[in-house]
């Protein structure tokens, strides 16, 4: 947090001041540069920022439902990963009212989805520095590649944010880009008799002159898609697993009827995933059901998965499986989606088998047969890129990184025997637990993990080969 200036050996320093002068930078000796506008994500290459990595979110919204309209502060805290002069912050529409870095002024400019902050000084690297930025606006609602809405979605009686994979900028500023994960504490106002869901756990609740304030506190790292916030009346239930793991459901009344049974299963799912998975990674659990006007997708937001109605159990399975894969083991890039889309959709396919539905070998077989969906095109679409590599930002979400990613898995558990394959799902999930991992740690751990098998014809066919794989 210190900002005070590093000692410096006074030929060091004078050769530095030399070289400001010849340079042309800042008066002052500046020796930083601007932090880069974007990660080159493959799919989304100007999401997230170079040169700092963020710690914590502290975000503050006041939200007034009748006028779609929020007012905010977003108190971002980060560590410089090299001497900066300037950095940027993704935010897309919304007003900003002003920004400060330690406390001091800071001038800003906006281009594009794009916020560049210039602190007074420069940050140093390795410095702990905290940004804060106040904005206000009605939040935007975001198109995807693929035509699916995200971002700041209209409800019935308020909003809902999701945030996969761009939405979050549309709510707040930050460094939207799945590999910089941090801690989270969100605070929403909103007039009483509303209700404010967030990720983690709820540590405050107070009404004061006609409007309710909550807390939400998200101990273990985020990826920022993750992040959601849902205003709205709720049918609120809370629990606990038979391991004692707060359970909390948020339910819109219209869905409370439809969804009450399949979220009463919630501590079974979670014991049958532990047991699978390995131990659960966060400290609260649950679901959110609500009905916003443009997006009919769930979401595994984390902690608790986001259903765009009452979900049936395969789809809890799913995104509570997703918690495991994709929340705490989160793709490095947008090119990693099959290890979460692969993994969550094959604990679909386990769970049906251990409970009395088909076997993980006979979905595989519809699919390799073509006559696993209705619709012949579907059948075919599983084969039109293979998982580890979509062919653009609009098909990241298509079957070949669901289905064809849990085909991979597949492989793999014939190759290796049903123990093996247990020991590797709960192995992936706890070697990069709370971080981030891309396809070639995963096929390196695989071989390390399994040295006496050859699983480079899986590799080459399955995960990275053009087109259906010959029958074996
Ligand atoms: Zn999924």
């Amino acid at each position: 947090m210190s900002r005070s200036a590093p000692v410096v050996p006074a030929a060091l320093l004078a050769f530095a001041l030399t070289l400001s002068a010849c340079t042309g930078g800042g008066d002052d000796g500046a020796k930083g540069t601007p932090g880069s506008p974007g990660l080159r994500d493959p799919y989304f290459p100007k999401m997230g920022n170079g040169g700092y990595d963020v710690t914590h979110y502290g975000l503050t919204l006041d939200y007034h439902p009748d006028g779609n309209h929020l007012r905010a502060t977003a108190v971002i805290t980060a560590r410089a990963k090299q001497d900066l002069s300037a950095f940027d912050l993704d935010l897309k529409g919304l007003d900003v009212k002003g920004v400060t870095v330690e406390g001091e002024e800071a001038r800003w400019n906006r281009a594009g989805q794009e916020l560049t902050v210039r602190p007074k000084e420069d940050l140093d690297k390795g410095e702990t520095f905290r940004t804060t930025v106040r904005y206000s606006g009605t939040p935007e609602t975001i198109t995807d590649p693929d035509g699916s809405e995200e971002g700041w979605l209209r409800t019935g009686d308020g909003a809902l944010a999701l945030g996969e994979p761009t939405g979050s900028m549309a709510w707040f500023p930050g460094n939207h880009h799945p590999s910089d994960k941090a801690s989270y504490d969100v605070t929403v106002t909103v007039p009483e008799g509303v209700q404010a869901v967030s990720n983690g756990e709820l540590t405050k609740e107070s009404t004061k002159k006609g409007r309710t304030t909550t807390t939400w506190h998200t101990a273990e790292p985020m990826a920022s898609y993750l992040a959601t916030v849902a205003i709205g009346r709720y049918d609120i239930r809370r629990s606990t697993t038979p391991d004692g793991l707060p359970v909390y459901v948020a339910v819109d009344p219209s869905q409370a009827k439809a969804s009450r049974k399949v979220l009463a299963r919630i501590p079974e799912i979670m014991t049958w995933s532990e047991d699978i998975f390995g131990p659960y990674p966060f400290s609260s659990t649950g679901a959110i059901v609500d009905r916003p006007d443009d997006a009919a997708y769930a979401l595994e937001t984390q902690n608790r998965p986001f259903f765009p109605g009452a979900p049936d159990t395969e789809l809890l399975v799913h995104e509570l499986a997703h918690q495991w894969y994709g929340d705490s083991v989160t793709p490095r890039t947008w090119r990693d989606m099959w290890l979460n889309e692969g993994f969550a959709t094959y604990a679909e396919w386990l769970w049906q088998e251990e409970h009395g539905g088909r076997t993980a070998q006979q979905v595989f077989d519809a699919l390799y047969d073509g006559d696993y969906y209705q619709d012949r095109t579907d059948d075919e679409a599983i084969w039109a890129f293979p998982p580890a590599k979509p062919s653009s930002a609009a098909h990241i979400s298509d079957s070949p990184v669901y289905e064809r990613g849990a085909m991979v898995l597949h492989k793999i558990r014939q190759k290796t025997g049903d123990n093996t394959f247990r020991t590797l799902l709960r192995g992936w999930a706890t070697a990069h637990r709370h971080g981030n991992a891309d396809t070639a740690e995963f096929t390196a751990y695989v071989e390390r993990q399994v040295p006496d098998e050859d699983f480079s014809g899986i590799w080459k066919e399955w995960l990275y080969g053009d087109g259906k794989p010959g029958r074996p």
